[in-house]
């Protein structure tokens, strides 16, 4: 009896450790990815609604994998998420964006809003604030604005997300609510926390035009971000009919497909010059 139930607790640890290896794998892999330099960032361009003018760009994490190819970021974040692993991701990213903006800022304007998506968990972290100040101190002084982009979860259960707030800003970085719509009771975080930025998610932006009667929804956030003071990004702006809606409701920044894709840091410049040109 003693034997079996021993062997049978062989078994079951040896089943779970192969689970768990299983289950740790792309774990592994992300750490690996890292390491090996397999991720980088893309830069999509936000223009200003009324002149369509470069405003900034929004930061976007790419990882090619060496077998699987271009994994899009959906699909690998909620999974560092899940085995907390977005710390040292997000590091990554700082490291990455820090390195391509030495480059970037000799020929992007001074002011260029520089956009990144952090997560809930990192932000709640107790080295949070210290990450940021060294990301700071590794990008080119006085050069680009910092927004962060926070989804409408990060606030769920986050008692200390106001003195971060706070502290952001005393660092200058702007705050931009994300996704806004497609989480749950967002519109008591935005009483609650001074964000600077809405963003209207792209399925508010994909169902214009496509009813006779426009969003009605789509309207009464655009109208509760103008008493709110905030400026309004819209996303996945693909259409010129979509665009030109937007701006009539008053949106103050568009970014989507309409402008431009994602692009490499060489291919970002480009876009700039050729927008200078116009
Ligand atoms: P998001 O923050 O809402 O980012 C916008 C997404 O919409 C991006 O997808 C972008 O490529 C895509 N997009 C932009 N314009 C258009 C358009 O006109 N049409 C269509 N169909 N799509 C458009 P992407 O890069 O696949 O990123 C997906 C999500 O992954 C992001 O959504 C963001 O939540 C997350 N993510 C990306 N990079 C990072 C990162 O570095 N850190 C964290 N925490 N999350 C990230
Ligand atoms: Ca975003
Ligand atoms: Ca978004
Ligand atoms: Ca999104």
């Amino acid at each position: 009896i003693l034997l079996t139930g021993l062997l049978s607790a062989l078994f079951m640890s040896a089943a779970s450790w192969l689970l768990l290896t299983l289950y740790q794998r792309p774990g592994k892999e992300i750490m690996q990815g890292i390491k090996r330099g397999q991720f980088h960032v893309e830069y999509q361009p936000l223009v200003t609604a009324h002149d369509g003018q470069p405003y900034g760009v929004e930061a976007l994490l790419r990882w090619t994998h060496p077998t699987e190819g271009m994994i899009p970021p959906d699909a690998f974040i909620s999974n560092a998420e899940a085995q907390n692993l977005i710390i040292p991701l997000t590091q990554h990213l700082f490291k990455l964006v820090a390195r391509d903006a030495k480059f970037l800022c000799q020929q992007l304007p001074r002011g260029t809003r520089m956009s990144l998506n952090l997560s809930p968990l990192h932000l709640a972290s107790e080295s949070f604030r210290q990450h940021v100040q060294e990301w700071i101190a590794d990008m080119p002084k006085d050069h680009f604005n910092y927004v962060f982009e926070i989804t409408e979860r990060t606030m769920v259960g986050e008692r200390n997300a106001g003195e971060i707030f706070a502290w952001l800003h005393e660092q200058d970085i702007k705050i931009a609510i994300d996704d806004f719509g497609t989480g749950h009771s967002a519109l008591i975080y935005l009483e609650r926390y001074p964000f600077d930025y809405l963003k209207i998610d792209r399925g508010f932006v994909q169902s214009i035009g496509t009813e006779t009667v426009t969003s009605p929804v789509l309207d009464a956030v655009l109208l509760l971000a103008k008493k709110l003071n905030l400026k309004t990004v819209a996303e996945g702006v693909e259409t010129g009919d979509q665009a030109a809606w937007l701006v009539n409701r008053g949106v103050t920044h568009l970014q989507g497909y309409l402008f431009s894709r994602p692009l490499r840091p060489e291919n970002l410049i480009s876009y700039y010059q050729r927008q200078a040109a116009l």
